[in-house]
């Protein structure tokens, strides 16, 4: 029984990512750059779309997909910042997004009037990590109101995102957190990964992450 529990296992991970590759193919070919964001639930990924619409969205034309367990409230809420392209899926109990539903959801999209594509995830940060979307690169969020080992109990989130958002950073005196320490163990299972840090909530640290999303949008332009 255990082969054959990892033999289906092994068939859904390989149609995921036949599905990944025809996303990755579609967005490429449409110049359209894609960022999957993913983090335990209440790490942001909301907030940090919001204040990244409301900064940006005349500027560079972005599309969201929310993905969540229940309800439509988060892609609700990113919908108030933009008049663009706002696509909610329900995983109806589900606990990660998977290439499927993107497909779906990016079918339903006109590629050619957006330049970035951000996927939020569902708030998770075990199967997440290891389902390839069709996404540019993954981004993880964590915050400063989680445990600052994150990235030792959570090893595939930090291996397989590019980019690291630590949120919050307006609470670290009120919480026992160190920066270095979870930078640290980051960098010692991604030696690559770039870490941005940041508040949605005041604003601080939003420069940096709003000009690495605008050379990212540029870096398709350019292309
Ligand atoms: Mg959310
Ligand atoms: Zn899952």
């Amino acid at each position: 029984m255990t082969v054959r529990t990892i033999r289906v296992r092994k068939d859904v991970m390989a149609r995921n990512d036949e599905l990944a590759d025809r996303v990755r193919r579609r967005l490429r070919g449409a110049g359209v750059t894609a960022f999957d964001l993913i983090s335990s639930p209440g790490a942001g990924k909301t907030t940090l779309l919001e204040r990244t619409l409301e900064a940006l969205d005349a500027e560079i034309p972005m599309a969201v997909v929310a993905g969540d367990v229940r309800t439509a409230n988060d892609a609700e809420r990113i919908a108030r910042w933009t008049d663009r392209l706002v696509q909610a899926v329900e995983t109806d109990g589900g606990c990660h997004l998977d290439a499927r539903q993107v497909y779906a959801a990016v079918e339903a999209l006109d590629l050619s009037a957006i330049r970035l594509l951000f996927i939020e995830n569902v708030g998770n940060l075990v199967c997440p990590a290891t389902f390839d979307l069709g996404e540019d690169a993954k981004i993880v969020l964590l915050s400063v109101t989680e445990g600052d080992d994150k990235p030792l109990k959570y090893p595939t989130a930090f291996r397989r995102a590019s980019y690291a958002v630590l949120n919050k950073i307006d609470l670290l005196p009120y919480v026992d957190f160190d920066v270095e320490k979870a930078i640290g163990w980051a960098k010692e299972i991604n030696p690559d990964i770039e870490f941005f840090l940041l508040s949605a909530k005041t604003g601080e640290g939003m420069e940096a992450w709003l000009e690495f999303v605008r050379s990212r949008a540029a870096r398709k332009e350019a292309a």
